[in-house]
């Protein structure tokens, strides 16, 4: 029999995930089976508990539970523990391991897919939600030499930034309001906020690009307002979809062992993508 994962969430049904997974095994020779798994609000780890009284193996957790997966792992990983969230759980008999894959999926799409280092580079980050808590360790990690964070509510930033000072080493790191950014610019524009999915996008000064800047979206399949902000405005732009791709192939990595070829999988889901808009 298969060995069984899913990925758990509300709603779930727009997931990508299982087709992901399915793209992994057949290229990895994986004999895995992976669905999509609803839950209802309020029945996180009865839905849990029943898919590992299944035979379950390990899941990916979407919003709105990554809080939730982080409490129910008897074991997390450092990199979960700096994101205060988790969005893999991994199932071994008594024990629940929780890791968070979206930080190194964000980095591996920047460094390896979309071939710009981070070392000693300008990073903003905008948005201090959950997906900012998720990459700003691994961010760290690849020694930028300034990360400022920026969100519409400074408080939110000002809290993220110090959960991360002591991990900071010899990065500024540094929150900010949007008007505050003024003249700065930056190598790399990350935007991390959900601002995309309402057409919306944060008040960015017109500046916050330098020359050759790569402007990061993390919402993917739509074209959004910072996005068509930040090419009219010269930067070399990229959606989310990597992102996702690279957390997934570092979840399957995680629970098999097996690191699994991305870009054949990124390249189908652009396609389709693409079909899809052509559809439009
Ligand atoms: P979240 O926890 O709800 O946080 C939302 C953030 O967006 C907050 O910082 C909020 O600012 C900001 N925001 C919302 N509307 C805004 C607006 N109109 N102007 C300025 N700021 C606005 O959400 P999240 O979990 O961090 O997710 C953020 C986005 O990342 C989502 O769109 C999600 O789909 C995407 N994401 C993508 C991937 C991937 O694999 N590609 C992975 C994770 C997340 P305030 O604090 O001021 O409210």
């Amino acid at each position: 029999m298969s060995d069984l994962y899913a990925v758990i969430g509300n709603p779930v049904a727009h997931s990508k995930s299982p087709a992901i997974h399915a793209a992994f095994a057949q290229s990895s020779s994986q004999d895995i089976d992976y669905k999509r798994l609803f839950c209802e609000l309020g029945a996180f780890n009865a839905t849990v508990q029943g898919f590992r009284a299944a035979g379950g193996k390990g899941l990916n957790v979407t919003l709105p539970f990554k809080h939730e997966a982080f409490e129910l792992a008897t074991r997390r990983s450092a990199r979960a523990e700096q994101a205060g969230a988790v969005n893999t759980l991994s199932f071994d008999g008594d024990d629940i391991a929780g890791d968070n894959t979206d930080g190194a999926g964000l980095t591996r799409d920047i460094t390896a897919n979309l071939g710009r280092a981070l070392r000693g580079k300008s990073i903003l980050l905008l948005g201090a939600g959950g997906a900012s808590y998720g990459v700003v360790g691994p961010l760290l990690g690849e020694a930028p030499a300034v990360l400022v964070i920026a969100n519409r509510t400074l408080s939110k930033a000002e809290a993220l930034v110090q959960r991360f000072a002591a991990l900071a080493g010899a990065c500024r790191l540094t929150a900010s309001g949007y008007a505050a950014l003024g003249g700065q610019h930056f190598d790399v524009v990350i935007n991390a906020t959900s601002a995309g999915l309402a057409g919306d996008m944060p008040q960015l000064p017109e500046r916050a690009f330098a020359p050759q800047a790569l402007a990061y979206e993390m919402v993917y399949g739509k074209t959004t307002p910072f996005m068509q902000f930040a090419q009219a405005h010269g930067a070399t732009v990229a959606d989310g979809l990597g992102m996702l791709v690279e957390q997934a192939a570092e979840s399957f990595f995680v629970w098999r062992g097996v690191r699994p070829q991305t870009a054949p999988v990124l390249a189908a889901l652009r396609g389709e993508t693409s079909a899809a808009r052509t559809a439009d």
